[in-house]
């Protein structure tokens, strides 16, 4: 068990594509529970993507944690097929962000399709909280961060409280 040090903003390799997962091995399964050991001793997280812990592979993990019970979904090479037309709009937040929070517009459903931890496809219609969170993490994929999709002031209001969060903490 090991907890990853998370990167966070300006950080550049945040903007780095990730490339695909092609072998389904034990180092594969150690780096995943790492992300599960981070995601969850950050407390707040529900969603962290490799490059987050500097490690620019296609890799998601997220947990939900409904209705206070632990309920970890991994994602390898995730996509997204289609997505609705139907907006959601939710307050969102990330590890890489910390202290920041702001109101995104996604659509509401989505089907994806990934691999499990052995190389298996699922394939998934994605709603709510779980749909909101899966886009989020597949940006992390492509080097996008939610304030991408803000206005210059507020992604340097963004910037100016992660550097006061990390004074703090
Ligand atoms: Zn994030």
């Amino acid at each position: 068990m090991s907890v990853l040090d998370i990167l966070t903003i300006p950080n550049e390799r945040l903007k780095h594509k990730s490339t695909e997962v092609k072998y389904f091995d034990n180092k594969l399964e150690k780096l995943v529970n790492d992300m599960f050991d981070t995601l969850y001793a950050s407390g707040n997280g529900i969603g962290l993507a490799a490059p987050q812990v500097g490690i620019e592979k296609r890799i998601v993990v997220i947990d939900l944690k409904e209705e206070g019970n632990l309920t970890p979904i991994t994602l390898i090479n995730p996509k997204i097929i289609s997505s609705s037309k139907e907006n959601l709009t939710n307050e969102e937040g990330c590890l890489s962000i910390p202290g920041y929070y702001a109101k995104i517009e996604r659509p509401s459903e989505i089907n994806a399709e990934w691999q499990d931890i052995k190389g298996n496809t699922i394939k998934k219609k994605c709603v709510g909280l779980l749909s909101i969170c899966v886009q989020h993490e597949i940006d992390h994929l492509d080097g996008v961060l939610f304030i991408d999709y803000l206005s210059n002031l507020k992604r340097k209001r963004a910037l100016e409280k992660v550097k006061k969060y990390q004074k703090n903490s």
